[in-house]
């Protein structure tokens, strides 16, 4: 069955913020339908350039917003993550990053580290014609004998 995108993440670390902010503003068109879910300071930063989308703002990211993301996609309650990251400052947040990305290819969930990628995501016709995304059975997984 194909799933559309109608859930959409959006972080990015302090140095890329601006940018996401000016993404969003770019492809308003796409992210209109959506429902947005950001991280408190991103959030922020999309309001302003955005006043027309959808944006629920969780917690900000070091302070737990990203696992609040981590913990939809679990729950099946994510589309779609772009994360614009900020390769060049450690963060202490860092290890929140990977666990997003790790969530995102167990679940199989579209997801973008970088503006390239996000473009390539939005512009793609599945954005909007829906996508069938394949989903791993864990049964053999959660019932094996411990
Ligand atoms: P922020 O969090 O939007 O609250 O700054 C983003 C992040 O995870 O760094």
């Amino acid at each position: 069955m194909k799933t559309h995108i109608r859930t959409v993440a959006l972080v990015a670390h302090d140095a890329k913020k601006a940018a996401l902010a000016e993404w969003a503003h770019v492809n308003h068109d796409k992210l209109k339908p959506c429902r947005i879910f950001a991280t408190g300071t991103t959030a922020r930063k999309i309001k302003e350039r955005c006043p027309e989308l959808d944006i629920t703002a969780l917690k900000s990211g070091p302070l737990g917003g990203d696992q609040q993301l981590g913990a939809m996609i679990a729950g099946g309650d994510l589309d779609a993550m772009i994360f614009f990251t900020d390769p060049m400052t450690p963060l202490p947040h860092d290890v929140d990053v990977k666990a997003l990305t790790r969530l995102s290819t167990l679940y199989n969930i579209p997801m973008a580290c970088n503006q390239a990628t996000a473009d390539f995501i939005i512009s793609s016709a599945l954005f909007v014609e829906g996508y069938h995304r394949e989903e791993t059975d864990y049964e053999a997984y959660t019932s094996r004998e411990v």
